[in-house]
């Protein structure tokens, strides 16, 4: 029996899941992280600590090991890959008084051009007093699996999108080639590319197969994608978290700066995506979960609410609608809570829709199918009631852990 084990390191912790080979769960665990004061000593911990946590018996039958980060947390090492400063994570906004000069050399409305792009935080970076010792960037998951297979400057085009790599011509553009940042950037692999055998030491260390095989990874939200379950072109994720995020496979690649949409590469698929601002934060706002469960079983989801909210915590939104001066909708409020409820989650079911609709204005394949994650996926009244708008199947999500996502990509 061959094992698979994807490592996802996601904002508030890790976590480790090792499936066999029919992709069923054999073992899981956590590796949960608060007020932490040095990154990369704790990612290290992390994942020493996961590791450890899979027994003995398990590991020795690993045969590929993935690993997701966050997208756009980097980090600068030197030839050894001794990291020579603090990592800068994924929200960290220092680098947008780079987009000034940036914004001249990268086309417009290009991805980079966003104050936490990994592009403007290694601008940033460049005047560190640490940055003459630099001579690799590597994003928070290439580096966790360099100190598994001991390659240096490898990275997979998912985590190198916000970087600037061109995932269309598979290569950097000649615009980033020009700009000469005097450091190695990674040589870009699809994910899942097996990069090279654990290292004797760690397979030692850790009593791994030599085999064992460690592959590129991806970023947290793809790899939480693929444990979705979904993989045709029309085939979507909704993930009604605090905001609302869609993300639907497509065989045309769609962009559209406006709406802060744009693809990642899926082999030969693409996954196009946009967020909207409303979601379960507004919920949560007026409701607690408990309160959401009783209410939400007493709607009567065959009757139509007739309440058009446009529900938003503050004004501003930019998917479906651009607009960032957008008012939050929330009235007339009924007396009755059940009602107000029933408003909000058509209104939400019907912003999911218009979404929907738009990435498919812009080119993307017919929406056929609906996968759910987050935490609104448990609510089956609003399941009935998006699915109504949506006009497809709604379903929960096969799995909605990026560790299991992580597992998959190992795996194939
Ligand atoms: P995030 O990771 O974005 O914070 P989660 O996926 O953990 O979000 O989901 C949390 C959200 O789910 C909260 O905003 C909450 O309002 C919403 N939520 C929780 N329970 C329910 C429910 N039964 N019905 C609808 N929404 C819910």
């Amino acid at each position: 029996m061959t094992f698979y084990l994807g490592i996802d390191f996601g904002t508030s912790g890790a976590r480790a899941i090792v499936i066999d080979e029919e992709a069923r769960i054999v073992s899981q665990m956590r590796y949960p992280w608060a007020n932490v004061t040095n990154w990369v000593n704790c990612w290290k911990d992390a994942l020493w600590g996961l590791i450890e946590g899979i027994s003995q018996e398990w590991r020795r039958e690993i045969g590929a090991i993935a690993i997701n980060g966050t997208s756009s947390t980097i980090l600068l090492t030197d030839a050894a890959g001794q990291p020579v400063d603090a990592p800068l994570l994924y929200n960290d906004p220092r680098g947008s008084m780079m987009l000034k000069d940036l914004s001249s050399i990268a086309p417009p409305n290009h991805t980079v051009l966003s104050a936490t792009s990994s592009l403007a935080k290694l601008l940033w970076m460049q005047q560190l007093p640490t940055f003459n010792q630099a001579r690799y960037l590597l994003h928070q998951a290439d580096w966790l699996a360099f100190l598994l297979h001991g390659k240096l400057g490898i990275s997979d085009y998912h985590n190198a999108l916000k970087l600037g790599y061109d995932v269309e011509k598979l290569q950097y553009p000649e615009w980033l080639e020009k700009m000469q940042i005097p450091v190695f950037l990674p040589q870009v692999l699809a994910p899942g590319t097996p990069i090279s055998e654990i290292t004797p030491e760690i397979a030692a260390k850790f009593g791994f197969r030599r085999d064992c095989l460690v592959c590129a990874g991806t970023t947290d939200s793809i790899a939480a994608f693929l444990a979705s379950g979904a993989k045709l072109p029309g085939e979507a994720v909704t993930s009604l978290g605090s905001t609302l995020v869609l993300k639907l496979l497509s065989r045309t690649r769609v962009e559209d700066a406006r709406y802060g949409i744009y693809s990642h590469r899926l082999g030969d698929l693409w996954l196009t995506g946009g967020a909207s601002n409303t979601g379960g934060a507004v919920l949560k706002h007026f409701f607690t979960d408990d309160e959401l469960v009783r209410l939400s079983q007493e709607i009567d989801v065959s009757q139509a609410s007739e309440l058009d909210y446009y529900p938003l915590l503050k004004e501003g939104d930019r998917f479906p609608i651009n607009d960032p001066h957008l008012p939050p909708r929330l009235e007339p409020r009924p007396d009755d809570p059940k009602e107000f409820l029933h408003g909000l989650l058509s209104s939400m079911a019907r912003i999911e829709a218009r979404g929907y609709e738009l990435l498919q204005q812009l080119g993307a394949d017919k929406l056929s199918y609906v996968y759910t994650a987050g935490g609104g996926a448990a609510n089956s009244t609003w399941t009935a009631i998006r699915a109504k708008y949506l006009k497809v199947p709604v379903v929960a999500s096969n799995n909605t852990e990026a560790a299991y996502g992580s597992a998959l990509l190992a795996m194939r």
